[in-house]
């Protein structure tokens, strides 16, 4: 995870929020290229939900919410974490359903061996005030979840998206959550952003779709390159189950600090449906005009962290190789998913080539995020590329001021092929676009 953080830090995808005031704690900055990374985790996630099916469709709540939505839910009494404080030397406050008990039975602060007190249950949402007036007329939440946005606008997007059960809502959007033990740089932090799908079913077909859905998920990140070793499904035991599934399993991924959750796939049953209905006075049920049944659908939650995923993502790509007795560090990720997808390089500042190159930079960064960089040796150069995970260089140079055929270098083989200048463009997007649909066809 150094590692990672490290090379997160050098070249500008992820610093520390506020780091001139010495930093706020597990709160963080994204730079340039990690914007252009998790945009890019975020539009592959939006093309496979919404783009390449036609039983989804778009939404995007408002994080401030009616406070009445946090009641119905559940939130407001069960969205707890139990927190324990060491009663010892360092009165560290823990999360006791993280700690693992000693060889006693008992759990011990991790940190100095202290014992614990009695564990409280803690509520994770964010609080602040609405108005000029702060009393708990005006008490708000910032959501800390984006599902509840999509439940209390059911009926709006029943009556106006002409879709019927069964068929999904997706949202992409932030969330707030006041941890316990945040940690492991963009893994857990307070306020991140989820992507949620809430697919509404008939009851009877939940199970169904609940597995169809693990299947879909999976694959969605082993078709963006993760290695399939590196994720499993896990199952939640009785015990660990929210208040509103029937079943749960998280697809895991191996991180660095071990296999933790990158995605959970619930089966919330009809339980938000009956309780915003109750609460609000509205009828949230379906009338089935082919059978004309009425039902409270079923909903399938396949809940993803787009920080989490990018960090998933970034983690899988990294690798450290050794080419010609040099070691080239490297992130291999799908190009679908790299933030620069081909760097425009003069092999030297004259001749003509720096002027060559930027008039070829120009045209292809009208087809796909580009960069042109002539500063530093040409080895230097592609190290920086490769570190940043840009899948294709070419090369201006003196050949291509003979011939006008550039050097194309691929970032994983290291292959170089020549290409003639009017045709580079075409190569490239049929690259991108066979890279876009190999995993599909494979
Ligand atoms: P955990 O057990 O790790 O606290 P959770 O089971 O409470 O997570 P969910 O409520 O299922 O998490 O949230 C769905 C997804 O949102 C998670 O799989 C994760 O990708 C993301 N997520 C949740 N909490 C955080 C957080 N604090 N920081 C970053 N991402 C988060």
């Amino acid at each position: 995870m150094e590692k990672i953080v490290a090379l997160c830090k050098r070249r500008g995808f992820i610093f520390q929020s506020s780091e001139i005031y010495g930093g706020l704690a597990s709160t963080y900055d994204y730079g340039h290229y990690g914007v252009l990374l998790k945009n890019n985790v975020k539009s592959a996630w939006w093309r496979t939900v919404i783009q390449e099916r036609d039983d989804m469709v778009a939404l995007d709540a408002a994080i401030l919410m009616h406070p009445k939505v946090w009641e119905a839910s559940g939130h407001l009494a069960g969205f707890t974490d139990p927190l324990v404080q060491c009663l010892g030397k360092c009165k560290r406050r823990w999360r006791a359903d993280h700690l693992e008990p000693d060889e006693n039975g008992q759990l011990r602060c991790p940190e100095c061996g202290g014992e614990l007190g009695e564990a409280r249950e803690f509520n994770l949402m964010f609080e602040t005030f609405m108005g000029p007036v702060r009393d708990d007329a005006s008490r708000i939440f910032l959501r800390p979840e984006t599902a509840q946005g999509i439940f209390v606008n059911f009926k709006n997007v029943l009556q106006f998206a002409r879709k019927k059960p069964p068929f999904g809502i997706a949202q992409i959007g932030k969330a707030f959550r006041n941890e316990i033990t945040p940690g492991n740089f963009i893994f857990r932090t307070r306020e991140f952003e989820q992507m949620e799908i809430e697919f509404f079913v008939p009851p009877a077909d939940a199970p169904q779709w609940h597995q169809r859905w693990m299947e879909d998920r999976l694959r969605w990140y082993t078709d963006l390159g993760i290695r399939s070793d590196h994720l499993h499904l896990r199952e939640h035991g009785p015990d660990e189950l929210s208040h509103y599934s029937a079943a749960t399993s998280d697809i895991e991924y191996l991180f660095p600090m071990g296999w933790s959750e990158l995605e959970g796939i619930a089966n919330r049953t009809d339980f938000d449906l009956k309780a915003h209905s109750k609460a609000s006075g509205e009828d949230l049920s379906y009338f089935d005009p082919q059978t004309e049944q009425r039902y409270v659908p079923y909903v399938i939650e396949p809940s993803a962290g787009a920080d989490r995923a990018t960090l998933a993502f970034m983690v899988d790509a990294y690798d450290e190789e050794e080419v010609a007795g040099r070691k080239r560090t490297v992130l291999k990720l799908h190009p679908r998913l790299a933030p620069v997808k081909v760097a425009v390089l003069p092999l030297v500042s004259r001749d003509g080539m720096p002027e060559k190159a930027r008039a070829l930079y120009k045209e292809l960064r009208e087809l796909m995020p580009a960069e042109f960089d002539e500063g530093g040796s040409i080895g230097k150069r592609y190290r920086r590329q490769d570190e940043i995970g840009t899948p294709w260089g070419v090369t201006i140079d003196g050949q291509t001021m003979e011939d006008d055929t550039v050097t194309l270098r691929d970032r994983d083989s290291l292959d170089q092929i020549r290409v003639s200048i009017s045709e580079i463009g075409d190569e490239l997007l049929k690259r991108l676009v066979g890279d876009w649909r190999s995993p599909k066809l494979g």
